[in-house]
């Protein structure tokens, strides 16, 4: 893929100096995957289609945090959601219903079907792939000797020329807030609950507390979201997270910015939790700012704990294999996905950065292909993200911020999907009145060379449209480029080719004043 005007974004990648090890003269195979995530299995099948013999060790259930605990399961009940929403407002456009009702374990036994169905397909083609899979847990014996522990205990050793660590990553734990898996809870729990809680404080408004949030609220959950930043979605620009914030409190989120859970009392499994909770922006203000009030009680039936997650590499002995994680704790690699030893590879949320799915199986394929001696490409530039809150959120590249900040000549080109008749005919976030459609597109470019930077997005199923820009930024495209492509009508997609227009004040459907 071409290179874009973000190269700049690859300043700051790890670019390592591997070094060779001798193995023994035969292995018991060629690659050897520990973890079967969407980094781990895309990699195991990507090997095996080039030839390899791959061994894939898993230690709790094919499909990782994805497709059993993570994105699958969320988008589910977020799309359940959205479906009862819908049935309760089609009164609006002039569907009558009657007495809609939450099924939650229905609800929860739907969601596990697509579960189930997606991991057996992995597993199918696994097997089809002829890759070896193995139940247990792995460590490095030496660079190219793994243990590998079963679970009834019992130890193999494997030996493989190569191997890929694609372990993941597990919620971190707050010492004050731990939990107790029937009121406090992990992301795992709170979406295997078989009611909708009356109410649930949220500690931690990052990507997973944002989606969790908008979805119980949309299930008639009192929703309260503690972070202890001053602000959304730091990455994001600001015209995009407060068009976020206005849509949270349209939908009766309570929402404490710069606030952290100082305690928390589990009164009962029925009466829940109470949780204390100091404004730090009082608290950390002048002598004359810090006052009692600074410090407020939350109940709640529920309390889910989200604030980041940590690299699985303890269990791995890493020693063993010559290698060792940085400070945060993450396997450093370089661009081709290869750690300080050449013959073992790191991808997914084991090596930090956007701690995404997508970007997992990428660096999947590419330590596959690299492992292979079939190399295609090195790491990418520009990696999408959505987050599927109400409204979603997408974005690319750079933010206006960043752009500023890498020193770029920035024109932005913005659209609103007020003016989108496709947008208008989809359920959004409205404002109390019931008028304002939220949403908007964002594009972002350099005012020398006319090249999309990048692009942000918010509002209804903008998870659908990224992937335009994501493409556009990869050939190079540039603002006009996408001004001169024809759009489909009606579509959401035709709002980048307005906000393209917009880059030069040329929009058809949004006024301009005369230049
Ligand atoms: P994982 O999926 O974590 O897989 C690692 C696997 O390795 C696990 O199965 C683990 O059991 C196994 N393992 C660990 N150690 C060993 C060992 N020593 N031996 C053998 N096996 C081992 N991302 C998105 O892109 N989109 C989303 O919408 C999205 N939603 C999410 C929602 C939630 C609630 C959560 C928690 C995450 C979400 N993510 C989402 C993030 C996404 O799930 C991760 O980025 C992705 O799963 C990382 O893939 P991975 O292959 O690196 O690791």
């Amino acid at each position: 893929m071409a290179n874009s005007g973000i190269s700049k974004e690859l300043d700051g990648l790890a670019s390592g100096n591997p070094t060779e090890q001798t193995g023994p003269a035969s292995y018991d195979a060629d690659l050897i995957v520990i973890g079967g995530g969407p980094g781990g299995y895309t990699a195991a099948i990507r090997a095996a289609q080039l030839g390899q013999s791959v061994i894939l060790v898993e230690k709790e259930a094919i499909g990782g945090v994805c497709l059993n605990w993570g994105c699958i399961p969320s988008k589910a009940l977020i799309q359940a959601g959205k479906q009862y929403e819908k049935m309760c407002q089609a009164s609006q456009v002039g569907i009558v219903t009657a007495d809609i009702q939450i099924d939650m374990k229905q609800m929860q036994a739907w969601k596990n079907g697509i579960v189930d169905r997606l991991t057996q397909g992995v597993k199918q083609l696994l097997s089809a792939n002829g890759v070896t899979v193995l139940s247990g847990e792995a460590c490095f014996q030496s660079p190219h000797s793994l243990e590998i522990t079963e679970s009834n205990g019992q130890k193999l050793t494997r030996t493989a020329k190569h191997s890929i660590i694609a372990t993941g990553s597990s919620p971190i734990a707050l010492p004050h807030l731990p939990l107790d898996h029937q009121v406090v809870l992990g992301s795992r729990e709170v979406l295997s609950l078989q009611h909708v809680p009356q109410s649930l404080a949220i500690v931690g408004a990052g990507v997973i507390g944002l989606e969790i949030a908008t979805l119980y609220a949309k299930l008639g959950t009192q929703v309260t979201l503690i972070e202890q930043q001053d602000r959304l979605l730091p990455a994001l620009d600001d015209d995009i997270t407060r068009l976020l914030k206005k849509a949270l409190k349209h939908q009766g989120i309570a929402l404490h910015l710069s606030s952290s859970v100082q305690g928390c009392t589990v009164v009962s499994p029925d009466a829940g939790a109470q949780l204390t909770v100091a404004d730090t922006a009082k608290n950390t203000g002048s002598a004359k700012g810090r006052n009692k009030s600074a410090t407020t009680t939350i109940n709640a039936e529920k309390v889910l704990v989200c604030v980041g997650r940590k690299p699985n590499t303890e269990a791995l002995n890493l020693s063993a294999a010559n290698l060792s994680s940085n400070a945060a704790g993450f396997i450093e690699t370089n661009h081709w996905l290869q750690t300080a030893t050449a013959s073992i590879y790191a991808i997914g949320d084991v090596t930090g950065g956007p701690l995404l799915a997508h970007k997992a199986s990428r660096e999947g394929l590419i330590a596959a292909e690299q492992a292979a001696g079939k190399a295609r490409t090195a790491k990418t530039c520009v990696m999408p993200a959505v987050i599927f809150s109400d409204p979603e959120i997408a974005f690319v590249g750079l933010s206006e911020k960043a752009a500023k900040a890498y020193g770029y000549a920035v024109k932005v080109g913005k659209f609103p999907f007020a003016a989108n008749g496709r947008a208008l005919t989809l359920p959004m976030s409205k404002d109390t009145a019931g008028k304002e459609h939220t949403g908007m597109v964002k594009l972002i470019t350099d005012a020398k060379s006319n090249a999309i930077l990048g692009a942000q997005c918010i509002g209804a199923d903008v998870s659908e449209i990224i992937s335009e820009i994501t493409l556009a930024i990869e050939m190079s495209a540039t603002a006009d480029d996408l001004a001169l492509t024809v759009h489909a009508h009606p579509t959401l997609s035709e709002s980048w080719m307005e906000a393209a227009e917009a880059v030069e004040n040329n929009a058809i459907h949004i006024f301009h004043a005369k230049k």
